[in-house]
């Protein structure tokens, strides 16, 4: 199931995506005089067991019921999949080819249990929104990440149980000040600036996605390719992510994990750095989830 939440007629709503369509699902619910929770949060936190309870119910509905309650793709406006989650967790360092071109940079070396920091939730933007570069921001970077959306309450939880605990996966941009990150030596300041989490497109569930272990993950700034890499690199992989964090806090329904970054992002490109300017377009591609998409605006803030 991929989810998606969006507006229409200037109404918030969440769905499903069937080919170019959405599937209102509150409306849907009214429709079959069912129960479904009326925010993308509350049908994220009934676990992925439930979205597949939906999707075989939507299975056996025929095609001209259903039409009532679809809006075409492009009468839509996709939003961020969640706007307000408990907690956004960042991994920093978990791709080995973003070690090793960060290791001349900056001395980083493959960490043996995962480096992890916040952002806040007010960080958040969806697909097509702007990227808001203050002007006092020099340095201003892109970091592709495939990003874990928890469906339940997780505490202590093995490594081999952990997957039981993920909703599904989608996209998120860890847009970041590196100026600010490397003055201050520790990363909340720089990553945490006002639309500097793009997020989505769609929330693609673990039992359509049961594989992670080597998606194609790409981006492009202004249509030059930048980052081209798998997830096959990934230092910790979702599972150990999730045990991982799971000992220093409760992750909770809604929880973003965004899991690292790959190699290319634009403070280690040679012969010299490349960083994102005033009307630049990032595009994130990650395979069997989508495509984010979202230009830099600079504003002169005083
Ligand atoms: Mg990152």
């Amino acid at each position: 199931m991929k989810l998606v939440r969006y507006k229409c007629d200037n109404e918030v709503s969440y769905g499903i995506l069937i080919e170019d369509d959405v599937v209102c699902l509150p409306e849907l619910a009214k429709n079959l005089r069912k129960r479904f929770p009326s925010t993308i949060e509350g049908f994220i936190a009934r676990g992925v067991e439930f979205a597949s309870r939906v999707e075989k119910i939507i299975e056996t509905i025929p095609r001209n019921v259903l039409k009532a309650c679809m809006r075409p793709l492009s009468a839509v406006t996709i939003l961020a999949p969640i706007t307000r989650p408990p907690k956004i967790i960042c991994l920093g360092l978990n791709y080995l080819d973003h070690i090793e071109e960060s290791i001349t940079e900056h001395g980083a070396k493959i960490p043996d249990e995962p480096i992890i920091f916040l952002k806040p939730a007010t960080t958040i933007i969806g697909p097509g929104e702007s990227i808001i570069k203050p002007s006092f921001v020099k340095n201003l970077d892109y970091e592709a990440e495939l990003a874990i959306v928890m469906g339940r309450k997780a505490k202590n939880v093995s490594i081999s149980e952990a997957e039981n605990y993920i909703f599904g996966y989608t996209i998120l941009n860890d847009v970041s000040a590196r100026d600010i990150q490397f003055k201050d030596i520790q990363w909340t300041r720089g990553k945490s600036f006002d639309t500097f989490a793009p997020i989505g497109p769609y929330i693609v569930t673990r039992n359509q996605l049961r594989d992670v272990s080597n998606l194609h993950i790409r981006t492009w700034v202004n249509g030059e390719l930048r980052q081209n890499s798998t997830t096959a690199k990934m230092v910790f992989n979702v599972r150990e992510i999730v045990h991982h964090l799971s000992r220093v806090m409760t992750l909770e329904p809604c929880d973003i994990i965004a899991t690292g970054t790959p190699a290319g992002v634009g403070c280690a490109l040679k012969p010299a750095p490349k960083y994102l300017k005033d009307g630049d377009i990032v595009r994130i591609e990650i395979e069997n989830i989508g495509v984010l998409e979202n230009r830099v605006v600079e504003v002169d803030f005083r």
